[in-house]
């Protein structure tokens, strides 16, 4: 082959490539092999075949304009045709005279009226897996393929699998995304359904057992007061479903006031200096003296800060320290909890703040919870234009959070829009 020639070839499968990102659809693209595979190895035809995993048999994918409508209902059988041979073989083939190799088949000829004499295919391969194959018919002026015909050939096939390849990925990915969300859908309905559901039970249940509690004096005080707990804890449980609820479906509302960080700290802190006491685990907090003020809705802040120090707690063991920080950082308040408790691997680091995320199992965990603690921190942070971080460095964790401070000079304006 003439060097002028190589190099037209060269730049027309160039070209091709390029095509594998732009072309605008799969059979456009195909298009483009099939009239490339013919001129190159100048053929008289070209044709792309599949293989059809419930009929057992290979299908035209892709085939000149005219010879459409033919053979697109048509079936190639993996034994007795040349397609077929390439596909189980995975090999290359070249047949330089179709009528001296029993391996044609001849319905496709008879249907199409068209006279097969030679052929050359390739296999598609994905991943080392046979898909289909690529043949040109009938080199024209009766000359013979070469081993030229066979590389273009296979340039072309190995960019078409690939082609279908995206297409497959694509489409997958696609029924991966709509499954997701219908189990998304599923998740949140039954979330929605059953703490509603579970609310009026409960607060029957901690009315009435609170009643007798009052009633029944020192008589059976510790099993109502078991009860009483048992319920409250519920109660908690079912709270932080319908929150997470209501801050998914976006029905959750921000009812913003200025709000000292810096109190809510020391509040949250003496609420948990009785459990800390009691686990031998030394709670500290560091605010230094300014108020640190935000545009917050309070209630949500402080449940978010109180899930992080009770983490931080359960998770640390007895004789160590938790510690909660207040600063000013750069316009924004900063909140740090961090404990020299049992740490998070880091595997599990990027999981932590999704729903129901444990690091341990159900089935072998030590720790009480739901998983549900940090994603409604995380949620309620968000909901005031923050952010919120965790990180592990083998022992102990630090969870960072950060909020808009209200502007200085006007000290009541948010610095973010509240609903
Ligand atoms: P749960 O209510 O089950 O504790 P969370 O959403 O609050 O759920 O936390 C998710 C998981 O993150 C926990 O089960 C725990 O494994 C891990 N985790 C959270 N905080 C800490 C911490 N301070 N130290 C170690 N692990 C933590």
């Amino acid at each position: 082959m003439a060097t002028n020639e190589r190099i037209d070839h060269l730049e027309r499968l160039l070209e091709v490539v390029r095509g594998l990102t732009t072309a605008p659809d799969l059979p456009t693209f195909l298009q483009t092999i099939i009239s490339e595979a013919t001129e190159l190895t100048n053929s008289e035809l070209a044709s792309i075949l599949e293989y059809d995993e419930d009929a057992s048999e290979l299908r035209f994918l892709a085939m000149q304009w005219f010879e459409r409508d033919l053979l697109r209902p048509m079936g190639v059988p993996l034994e007795g045709s040349a397609a077929g041979w390439v596909f189980r073989k995975g090999q290359p083939l070249i047949i330089q005279d179709v009528h001296a190799d029993q391996r044609h088949f001849k319905v496709v000829d008879r249907m199409t009226n068209h006279l097969t004499q030679s052929l050359v295919a390739v296999p598609l391969m994905v991943r080392g897996h046979v898909v289909g194959v690529l043949e040109a018919l009938n080199k024209k002026d009766d000359a013979h393929y070469t081993e030229e015909d066979l590389t273009i050939l296979e340039t072309l096939g190995a960019l078409a699998a690939q082609a279908m390849e995206n297409v497959d990925l694509a489409r997958k990915v696609r029924v991966s995304k709509i499954e997701l969300a219908e189990l998304e859908r599923l998740k949140s309905d039954f979330i929605a359904i059953s703490s509603h559901e579970l609310r009026t039970p409960l607060g029957l249940i901690l009315g009435h057992a609170t009643f007798l509690r009052e009633l029944a004096g020192n008589q059976f005080s510790d099993q109502l007061d078991t009860i009483i707990r048992n319920a409250t804890r519920l109660k908690e449980i079912v709270e932080s479903l319908s929150d997470v609820d209501n801050l998914q479906n976006g029905s959750a509302r921000v009812r913003g006031n200025k709000v000292s960080m810096t109190k809510i700290v020391e509040d949250v802190a003496s609420s948990f200096r009785a459990e800390a006491e009691h686990r031998n685990v030394i709670l500290r907090t560091e605010c230094g003296d300014q108020p640190n003020y935000i545009h917050a809705d309070q209630g949500k802040i402080t449940i978010a800060l109180s899930n992080l120090v009770k983490n931080a707690i359960q998770f640390t063991e007895s004789g160590g320290h938790v510690t909660i920080q207040v600063s000013e950082d750069t316009g924004y308040v900063k909140v740090i909890v961090l404990d020299n408790g049992i740490g998070i691997p880091a595997r599990d680091l990027p999981h932590i703040f999704e729903r129901f995320y444990q690091v341990e199992t159900h089935l072998t965990r030590r720790y009480g919870g739901m998983g549900l603690g940090l994603s409604v921190a995380k949620a309620m942070i968000e909901l005031h234009g923050g952010r919120i971080w965790a990180e592990s460095f083998g022992r102990g964790s630090t969870f960072t959070f950060l909020l808009p401070m209200t502007q200085r000079g006007n000290p009541d304006a948010p610095t973010t829009p509240f609903v």
